[in-house]
């Protein structure tokens, strides 16, 4: 018999499992203010139930379906990456981030992509599977555990302990809505205010653009960001660095967006990667701006390809990204240049797990 993930399971759910055992319905809700609110990874620990539940729990289900590969931090302290494997032996990439007085999260929604942006070092695999949403939430548990221990050692990091996630961003591996129904699952029970209670205001999503989940977002009564990786002002060459562009075109992305906005009268931005003689001429950002005119509040975050193994997309230079900046602050867009964080650590997307693939790098690491 394959064991329940108890992450998967949401209030209700909970409920009608324990019900179906010939429990009463509320010995869910406690089960699952110990897995949200507690963050408890074993049955035993449930003191407040009969020994015969958690017996049961231990026999038919689990709670933690990650198991640590390996983590590397950064020079600085400030990032924490962490490859982990599913049950099922797929891995996938976890970050924590410290900075701005934010303890960040970045999380995984699928393994692999099916997308295919050839500078993206998850899209180059394609995709494996859509991650459930159990498998998505306790990667957000797994750093919050971690902070919230008390103890005077940070491991290095430039954190204090105990402490806790302040942000999240849907930014890891996969296209989060390709896989709309788990990561709006997961979304709302760590914003849940009952249990892990983060706002869902400090939750970011990004996306490449699909533009019917852009709607079905826009109706969702969780106020979280949307960021849209953009990185091209024109159909022509998005095609070619987001393939979905051909499904769904910039014209049909900015309408979205525009009914997005006034649906939801959240501010959009825009995730641009510059790549040297790609993407990065004054030209462009002229066409950008004209682009974003209709979302009247647009902010851009501009950020250093970092560059992929097997991809011949290369950084643009510090000067070429000043260029841009400029051009789009000058008419009326504003920006923030990313720092590649974490690029000594293989912290672009997928880039650690690609880097473990090969088991040279993953001995090099582990030293
Ligand atoms: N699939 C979603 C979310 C995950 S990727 C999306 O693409 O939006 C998060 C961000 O990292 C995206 O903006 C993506 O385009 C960007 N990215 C991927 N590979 C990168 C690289 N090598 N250098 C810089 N940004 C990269
Ligand atoms: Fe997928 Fe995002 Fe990578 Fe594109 S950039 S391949 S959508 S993870």
């Amino acid at each position: 018999m394959t064991k329940t993930l108890l992450l998967d399971l949401t209030r209700d759910q909970l409920r009608e499992l324990v019900q179906s055992w010939g429990e009463p319905a509320y010995r869910g809700n406690q089960i699952y203010d110990w897995l949200h609110k507690n963050l408890v990874t074993d049955p035993a620990q449930m003191t407040n139930l009969p020994k015969k539940l958690r017996e049961r729990l231990a026999a038919e289900t689990f709670i933690n379906p990650l198991e640590l590969i390996v983590q590397v931090d950064d020079a600085r302290g400030e990032t924490r990456k962490a490859l982990f494997r599913l049950p099922d032996g797929s891995t996938i990439e976890v970050v924590l981030m410290l900075y701005d007085k934010r303890r960040t999260v970045c999380i995984s929604t699928q393994v692999g992509c099916g997308i295919g942006c050839p500078f993206c070092a998850t899209g180059m695999g394609g995709l494996t599977r859509n991650l459930s949403p159990g498998e998505i939430i306790a990667q957000v548990h797994w750093f919050e555990r971690w902070l919230r221990q008390d103890s005077p050692d940070s491991e290095g990091l430039v954190v204090q302990r105990p402490s806790r996630v302040t942000n999240i961003v849907v930014m890891g591996m996969g296209e989060p809505l390709a896989n709309y129904d788990a990561a709006m699952q997961a979304l709302r029970a760590i914003a849940d205010p009952k249990t892990f209670a983060l706002s869902a205001r400090n939750i970011t999503l990004s996306t490449v653009g699909l533009v019917p989940r852009i709607d079905q977002l826009a109706e969702e009564s969780l106020p979280i960001r949307l960021a849209v990786s953009l990185h091209a002002p024109t159909d022509r060459l998005r095609n070619k660095l987001v393939p979905i562009n051909k499904r769904y075109n910039l014209s049909k992305l900015m309408d979205a967006l525009v009914r997005y906005q006034e649906k939801t009268r959240r501010r959009v931005t825009f995730e641009y990667a510059m790549m040297r003689g790609i993407n990065d001429a004054v030209e462009q950002a002229h066409l950008l701006a004209d682009l974003l005119t209709p979302l009247r509040k647009a902010h851009v975050n501009l950020i250093p390809l970092n560059p992929t193994p097997g991809s011949p997309y290369q950084p643009s230079s510090t000067e070429a990204v000043r260029r841009f900046q400029q051009a789009l602050e000058d008419a009326g867009v504003t920006t923030t240049v990313r720092l590649r964080r974490g690029v000594e650590i293989s912290a672009g997307c997928g880039q650690l797990r690609q880097a473990t693939q090969q088991p040279e790098v993953l001995k090099f690491i582990r030293q």
